[in-house]
């Protein structure tokens, strides 16, 4: 189901608050706790669909009034990543916040080259391929992750 990249458009607020919830969940589940920069950093991430380099969220945060590192970003950004609530983009350099209900393991992203838009692809019929096919080369499948690069249905618009 392709997810309009414009926050108002979709009614944001409640991906917003099922992935807060879920984030809230898998913290108290791993006996975790947020440091300062944690929160803000999660929720510009959350702000939107897309994906945000760790100089970018250094800025924002920055502009908001506080003075973060990025090597802090990036400590941050790897525990949100182990908290599953946050992934990395390897193509764009970039992490994004997962908005999906359940655990997520696939790591399957539509990228928008335009707008930085990203969506999950959740298929099983992908997992199994891919899985298929590494145990045809006896190879051990660390992360299926797939980034398929392209353009999302509004830049296409425009
Ligand atoms: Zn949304
Ligand atoms: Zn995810
Ligand atoms: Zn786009």
């Amino acid at each position: 189901m392709p997810k309009p990249s414009k926050p108002n458009d979709h009614g944001h607020a409640s991906c917003v608050s099922k992935a807060k919830t879920r984030f809230e969940s898998h913290l108290k589940s791993k006996g975790k706790s947020l440091g300062r920069n944690d929160e803000p950093i999660l929720s510009l991430l959350l702000s939107n669909h897309r994906a945000f380099g760790a100089y970018e969220l250094v800025e924002k945060l920055s502009k908001m009034g506080k003075r973060v590192q990025a090597v802090q970003v990036y400590r941050s950004l790897e525990k949100l990543m182990e908290l599953g609530v946050v992934h990395k983009l390897r193509t764009k350099n970039a992490f994004v916040a997962c908005f999906e209900d359940e655990a997520c393991n696939s790591q399957q992203f539509f990228i928008c080259d335009v707008c930085d838009d990203v969506s999950e692809i959740q298929s099983q019929t992908l997992d199994n391929t891919i899985q298929d096919a590494a145990r045809k080369r006896d190879f051990s499948v660390k992360l299926p992750s797939i980034e398929i690069l392209g353009v999302c249905s509004e830049c296409a618009s425009t």
